[in-house]
């Protein structure tokens, strides 16, 4: 058959410049009396098509169409055929040349003869299993499709589990082979999880390297039970040969009871998976009402915090702890530590807002602050004659030493007040320790510049080792309650607190031994050579002017 005659009566050189519009939508043309078709040559290669005239074109097309779908799209052609509509839009699956099935969505339009007989057809396929239906990189259903199906179960009175699936050290998979090797492993894990999942279980690709998994009619062992045996499955995973660790969690919604509609679905499956973050190694967490109750105090919280932030700093003081020099048993520096009060919030303690400061930044603006504070302080004793107080310790966290700003700021207020910067002492807490060392150094190697020192703060908590020592520029060890603590413990607990304050003092660092609740600890510690001691066996937390009463003025 030749082109012309399909084309007869249109333009040929039309579909020549249509046909190249895209390639991931496909136009066609048919002359529904001769029942041939002409299709693009992009459609040709996709769907593997005997050529670009197809004939008989009803026939070769509809065998391609999946089973399930032929009927929708029979129906709309009887329609046009009826004069029902001369319009043809139907969405179906459609095998491809590598013997996939996608999603397509056909728009046509139909032109009848005199007599009302079908005559000519044409319009456009489009690949929907790249725009919306089917994940292109995974080849699963995406996330409009879980909320269509999910949907569509409310709809019909179904219960059910959705579980959402979070891969939280991807980015370091991405980060550290690069993106095309991501989508490699994202492939390989929708691929593993299609061939252990129960049959009826549906899998999606969420958001980034989120999925997730439906059950109609699930419980909570049916999520159980299918999170179990896709975790084995994940033990080892070979991507071009390298093998991939990956750390798998899972938080999932039972509905209706937790979840009415789609959008409560979605947000409770993400305080799920937040909070199995937190949880060992197993990271399967279903959603609770708690949960929720926790997620919107937070929530408040961080707008009360937000408030006072911007009142001016309202509700925010600071206390201050006696640090005790061992030799001569006397209070020569003082620890400055947070304090937030909101009638909303009543007896909120620093463990709680310090990490909805840092979450939100606000912890660099009131780290300033807290500055300022400790500094106007200082220079009020100062004024006042005598005072013993020698240094004043600041706690920052991670992210305020990331604010480049905060060197120049701590130098010019330290100006302001005319203080030596010898007096401050920063203590770093343990979230400083997650980023890389050298980096950590450089910032903290601009302070010690100016003549401030650091200390080490909880140290024995977390994964700091003696180690680090020997890279960050390090005056003061202070040595975490806990640890502390463990002097009163095991022969082998107390020799390594013993070790740790010999190794320090032998290379001229500072140990200051927290959390001296009583006498036996404090004998402990002093013996072993611990330089600095602090703890509510000498004193808690003081407002500033009780601080002042007790170990500043007594002395002037
Ligand atoms: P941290 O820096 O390790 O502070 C010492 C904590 O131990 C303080 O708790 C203090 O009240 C408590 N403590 C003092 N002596 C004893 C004792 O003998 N036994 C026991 N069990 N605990 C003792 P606080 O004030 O609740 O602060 C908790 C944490 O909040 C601090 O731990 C620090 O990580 C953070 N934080 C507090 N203030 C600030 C701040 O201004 N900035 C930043 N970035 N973090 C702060
Ligand atoms: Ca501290
Ligand atoms: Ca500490």
């Amino acid at each position: 058959m030749e082109l012309d005659n399909i084309m007869s009566g249109y333009d040929s050189k039309l579909f020549d410049v249509l046909a190249q519009s895209s390639n991931r939508t496909f136009f066609f043309a048919s002359n529904m009396k001769e029942n041939t078709a002409r299709w693009s040559k992009g459609a040709v290669e996709y769907f593997g098509l005997k050529s670009e005239i197809l004939y008989p074109a009803d026939m070769e097309w509809l065998k391609l169409i999946h089973p399930d779908d032929k009927a929708a799209y029979l129906k709309d052609f009887e329609d046009m055929a009826n004069h029902v509509s001369a319009y043809h839009d139907v969405e179906y699956r459609i095998r491809n040349a590598g013997g996939e099935y996608v999603w397509v969505n056909c728009k046509g339009y139909m032109t009848y003869d005199d007599e009302g007989k079908m005559d000519f057809f044409a319009g456009f396929v489009t690949n929907l299993g790249v725009r919306n239906k089917i994940d292109p990189v995974t080849g699963l259903w995406t996330l409009q499709e879980f909320r269509k199906d999910t949907e569509n179960m409310l709809y019909n009175n179904k219960s059910g589990v959705a579980v959402m699936i979070g891969l939280s050290n991807f980015k370091r998979i991405n980060d550290e082979f690069g993106y095309s090797y991501g989508d490699k492993t994202l492939y390989a894990i929708a691929h593993r999880m299609l061939e252990v999942r129960t049959k009826g279980t549906r899998l999606y690709r969420m958001d980034g390297s989120d999925f997730a998994l439906l059950i109609e009619e699930g419980n909570c062992e049916d999520a159980m039970r299918e999170i179990e045996k896709i975790q084995q499955a994940f033990s080892a995973l070979h991507i071009e040969r390298e093998e991939v660790y990956l750390d798998f969690r899972a938080g999932a919604v039972l509905f209706p009871q937790d979840g009415k509609y789609i959008d409560q679905i979605m947000s409770n499956m993400l305080v799920a998976l937040e909070n199995a973050k937190n949880v060992g190694r197993k990271g399967v967490v279903l959603y609770t009402e708690e949960m929720h109750l926790k997620k919107t105090r937070m929530l408040r919280l961080r707008d009360a915090i937000r408030e006072s932030v911007n009142d001016n700093f309202k509700g925010f003081s600071i206390v201050m702890q006696p640090i005790i020099d061992s030799k001569t048993g006397k209070g020569t520096s003082c620890e400055t530590l947070l304090r937030w009060s909101d009638e909303r919030f009543p007896g909120i303690g620093p463990m709680e807002f310090i990490p909805v400061l840092e979450d939100t930044a606000f912890i660099i603006p009131v780290g300033k602050w807290i500055i300022d504070q400790v500094l106007k302080d200082l220079r009020e004793w100062e004024d006042k004659g005598n005072n013993p107080i020698e240094k004043v310790h600041v706690n920052v966290s991670y992210i305020q030493l990331h604010d480049d700003e905060l060197v120049d700021y701590t130098v010019s207020k330290l100006r302001e007040y005319h203080i030596a910067p010898e007096r401050i002492v920063l203590e770093l807490t343990e979230s400083c320790r997650i980023g890389r060392i050298d980096e950590l150094t450089e910032r903290l190697q601009k302070f010690k510049d100016q003549g401030i020192s650091i200390a080490l703060d909880d140290f024995g908590t977390g994964y700091a080792s003696l180690a680090v020592l020997k890279d960050i520029p390090t005056d003061i060890v202070k040595l975490d309650h806990t640890m502390i603590k463990s002097v009163l413990g095991t022969v082998k607990e107390r020799k390594l607190i013993e070790f740790i304050i010999s190794f320090c003092n032998n290379v001229g660092i500072i140990v200051c031994a927290e959390g001296v609740e009583n006498t036996t600890i404090m004998g402990i510690v002093n013996e072993a050579g611990a330089g600095l001691l602090q703890g509510y066996y000498f004193d808690k937390p003081l407002r500033v002017e009780e601080f002042y009463n007790k170990y500043v003025k007594q002395i002037s």
